[in-house]
């Protein structure tokens, strides 16, 4: 079950994309880095400045005089986010663009992939750049969440690195050096996977980044001194990049970009936690939720369960603050199912089993006292024999008839034994029966012989009203034990001077083994109770016969094993029949095996 909870994890972490991006921007949010101190700044062509520098068609010149103003400041690096790409038809911008561009040092210009091939910036600039970096951010396609960038990306067999990367590199005087599973840029290395095109979670800055309208870059252009400026459209009116954070903003692309970089600046990379160490983490909780139940109970365990679902919640935002990213819904799925499916299993499963072992137990106990109580008898009858010929010079053949007295006693306590043990395995269903053919006839003969002595003590008659000579399948012992009970409680229920009639008939394939008798009998309510262990009528009480209550639901249990069943009639003070109705067995036994039998 604990491993059906951790698979389900496993599968929630994988498809469970929405809960975990949900989980991933409430976390990313919630601990933010404090520092900022961003080495960015974005220069924005806002509303203001289209509307006072004649709008979009003007871009070039717009651009241009951002640009003059920005190159005095001595910025480390100028990125611009507008792409140049088209020709348009302002000769007059184009020509002041270029000659801002070429006073500008350290420019990088923007590149994007349109219809599978890179859209570079027109020669005329981009000869003026340091380098072109691509302008692609990535969206989560089941949220539009910009989560990450890819820092490398390839089209046309031509590869390009991030604006964000490449305003790094050329801010750092360095070169990028690659390998499998970083980007070494200066000292910072960046963990990142060349299969997955380089992704870089942003770390977004929780005051965001300082944008400055470009109209004011000539006021204060010492707030642009040794810093990355990225230049891009902020105007709402023409932004076409509005980008959605993971804290629900809306940010322009240029400030994206700016983010990314500061992300780079920081040196704090959030990577993805390794499959490995979070199936280990999930089987880890799997495996709590199960000992927890295991080895505590009550208070204790849902207390300690309780600890372990607030560990499941805090962990990945004490993951996060080590800069590792676990996926949140997964944990917290296989924390909760497999909490609740062990609660559930200890609740319903362990309890069961306790209570079954309990009655077992009990019904163990019941079942000795009962062989302790049938043992009795012909213990005293043993003891009393013994002591009177030792105790008295008595003549041989009343000691023979004591010597035979003790032997016939001791072989009756063998067989309560031996019938102990046999129901003791009947009832936990472990024993074989046996499956022998014998004759109905002998059984009956044999049962009656036995209890006639009890019967003459009680002056009762026993007579053998019908006889077949039919065979059963089944168990001899077991089955003289049954037929014997039979009549011993016949014998036991029924006063002096009565009779009770034993008869065996084939009706319809099935043999009836049919006892009657004229003794205390027992109303309708009486009848369905008796076959429950322990349990005896008033009237039965009342007679002053000993007993536990115990015999009938053997003698149903022995019945019921041989695919038969028991059908009981009774009037109180008149008398009752019990019958033993089994399948008859085809074949009679053959005369070897019945004179074998009665040997
Ligand atoms: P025990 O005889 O030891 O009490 P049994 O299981 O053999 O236990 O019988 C259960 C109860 O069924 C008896 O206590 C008695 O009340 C009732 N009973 C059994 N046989 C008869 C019978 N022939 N006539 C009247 N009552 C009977």
């Amino acid at each position: 079950m604990l491993a059906a909870c951790w698979t389900v994890g496993v599968l929630a972490g994988w498809f469970g994309d929405r809960f975990n991006n949900s989980a991933y921007d409430m976390i990313s949010t919630a601990t933010q880095l404090r520092e900022s101190s961003p080495q960015s700044v974005v220069v924005g062509i806002d509303e203001e400045t289209l509307k006072q520098r004649g709008g979009q068609r003007e871009i070039r010149s717009i651009l241009a005089e951002a640009l003059e103003a920005i190159a005095p400041a001595k910025p480390r690096a100028v990125a611009l986010d507008v792409i140049l790409a088209d020709e348009l038809l302002d000769p007059a911008g184009n020509a002041r663009l270029e000659a801002a561009m070429r006073a500008t040092p350290n420019l990088i210009l923007p590149c994007e992939v349109v219809n599978g091939a890179w859209e570079d910036p027109l020669d005329r600039f981009k000869s003026l750049a340091v380098s072109l970096g691509h302008v692609q951010s990535e969206e989560d396609p089941t949220d539009g969440v910009s989560r990450e960038i890819p820092l490398e990306l390839v089209s046309g067999g031509q590869r390009r690195w991030a604006l964000s990367l490449e305003a790094f590199r050329v801010a750092n005087r360095a070169a990028i050096v690659e390998s499998p599973d970083q980007l070494q840029v200066g000292d910072i290395a960046i963990p990142t996977f060349r299969d997955r095109s380089r992704p870089l979670l942003i770390r977004y800055l929780p005051a965001g980044t300082r944008v400055e309208s470009a109209l004011e870059v000539p006021q204060h252009p010492e707030r642009l001194h040794d810093k990355v400026v990225f230049v891009g459209i902020t105007a709402l009116s023409m932004a076409r990049d509005r980008r959605v954070t993971p804290s629900g903003g809306y940010v322009p692309g240029v400030v994206l970009h700016a983010h990314a970089f500061e992300t780079l600046a920081h040196g704090k990379f959030l990577s993805p936690a390794r499959e490995v160490y979070v199936l280990l983490a999930f089987a880890a909780f799997a495996t709590a939720a199960g000992l927890i139940f295991w080895m505590l109970s009550g208070w204790f365990a849902y207390l300690s369960a309780a600890a372990l679902l607030a560990l499941a919640h805090l962990l990945p935002f004490e993951f996060f603050r080590h800069d590792i990213v676990f996926p949140y819904f997964g944990l917290i799925l296989v924390a909760w199912l497999s909490s609740a499916g062990a609660a559930s299993y200890q609740h319903f499963v362990v309890r069961r089993q306790l209570r079954k072992s309990e009655s077992e137990k009990s019904r163990y106990q019941q079942a000795i006292h009962w062989a302790a109580h049938e043992m009795r008898t012909p213990l005293t009858a043993i003891q009393g024999s013994s002591e009177l010929m030792t105790r008295y010079n008595l003549p041989d053949a009343k000691r023979g008839e004591l010597t035979e007295m003790i032997n016939s006693e001791s072989k009756r306590l063998a067989r309560i034994i031996s019938t102990f043990l046999d129901v003791e395995r009947l009832a936990e269903g472990q024993m074989d029966l046996k499956q022998e053919p014998l004759a109905v006839a002998d059984l009956v003969e044999t049962c009656m012989a036995r209890a006639k002595p009890l019967a003459e003590r009680k002056h009762i008659g026993m007579f053998l009203d019908n006889a077949v000579e039919g065979t059963l399948l089944g168990d001899r012992e077991l089955l003289e034990y049954a037929l014997y009970n039979l009549l011993t409680n016949a014998v036991k229920y029924s006063p002096p001077d009565t009779e009770i009639h034993v008869s065996s008939e084939l009706r319809g394939g099935d043999l009836r083994l049919a006892v009657q008798d004229q003794g205390i009998g027992m109303d309708a309510k009486e009848i369905k109770n008796v076959f429950q262990k322990f349990y005896r009528t008033k009237r039965a009480e009342a007679s002053g016969e000993t007993g536990t209550g115990i015999g009938l639901s053997i003698v149903e249990q022995i019945v019921f094993r041989h695919g038969g069943r028991i059908e009981v009639t009774s009037t109180p003070g008149k008398g009752s029949c019990f019958t033993m109705i089994m399948k008859a067995h085809a074949s009679a036994p053959t005369d070897a095996e019945t004179a074998d039998r009665r040997r």
